[in-house]
């Protein structure tokens, strides 16, 4: 049984006072929520502050990005062992890493490993652009980028079992047209790509942790949306961006889920 996942990445929105105050108006709405694991991503300054107010609640907390050393000489860098102190997930190969910052499949696979190493459960991101997909390269793409992000990650390696590698690692198919754009993808495309993905993992590891792991979908995610996707029994839950920002979009999202997932078990 996979548990429906919804995550909030707020991106670099909100000062420490805006996030707290938006955490304010969302969280008992949120905590009221059963069968689906919530989790807000919040800016890095923002993570003490909410990890604090969380503290007792269902609610769990996810950082945007990290670097892949422990610690050292790494100017301005954050690492995994500074997170797990204070949230459970962590974002990695968003597409805004990888086409703003440089975020190439190789770094993506070396935080992939960090944050399992360290006890941080990576939510990675994978998306085809606007003209791979015209090209009809979505598969090739994302087989390429699933397959780079785990290459070298074995779960005996890892000292974990099959279900726990499945219970750590959550995949989120973020094409990049769809993503903060309002043009979001179709159940279909999104399910179908999220089936993809399940094989391409398959074909890594095995059909057992494809079969448990999570896969989300993100891109234009709204309340007004949400049931398209979620209906899929494919699909696990989302990755919300913009919609993460407004309390009460984001707990509608998190409500159909739980609704949706319920009914159709
Ligand atoms: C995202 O940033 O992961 C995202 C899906 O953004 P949006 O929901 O705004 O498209």
């Amino acid at each position: 049984m996979r548990i429906p996942f919804v995550a909030g990445n707020w991106k670099m929105n909100t000062t420490v006072t805006e996030a707290e105050r938006l955490v304010i108006e969302m969280l008992e709405k949120l905590d009221r929520v059963e069968g689906v694991e919530k989790v807000l991503c919040p800016p890095f300054v923002s993570l003490v502050a909410i990890n604090m107010m969380l503290h007792g609640s269902s609610v769990k907390l996810g950082a945007q990005n990290m670097y892949f050393e422990t610690k050292g000489a790494y100017t301005g860098e954050i690492s995994p062992l500074m997170l797990r102190e204070l949230c459970e997930f962590v974002i990695l190969g968003h597409s805004e890493r990888r086409w703003y910052f440089g975020d190439i499949d190789e770094i993506v696979n070396k935080k992939v490993k960090a944050a399992l190493a360290n006890k941080l459960n990576p939510i990675l991101c994978v998306g085809e652009r606007l003209e791979e997909n015209e090209a009809g390269k979505t598969e090739e793409v994302i087989n390429r980028q699933v397959t780079a992000a785990l290459n070298g990650i074995e779960p005996a390696a890892l000292s974990r079992s099959s279900d726990e590698v499945a219970k750590d690692l959550i995949i989120a198919y973020e094409p990049v047209w769809a993503i903060g754009t309002g043009k979001a993808a179709s159940g279909e495309q999104a399910a179908a790509t999220i089936q993809f993905i399940r094989d391409v993992v398959a074909k890594i590891w095995n059909e057992t942790i494809a079969q448990d792991l999570r896969i989300l979908y993100g891109g234009s995610v709204t309340s007004a949306n949400i049931a398209e996707f979620i209906s899929h029994p494919e699909i696990d839950g989302a990755l919300v961006g913009g919609a993460s920002l407004k309390a009460e979009e984001f707990v509608g999202i998190v409500e159909q889920t739980a609704e949706i997932k319920k009914r159709i078990k």
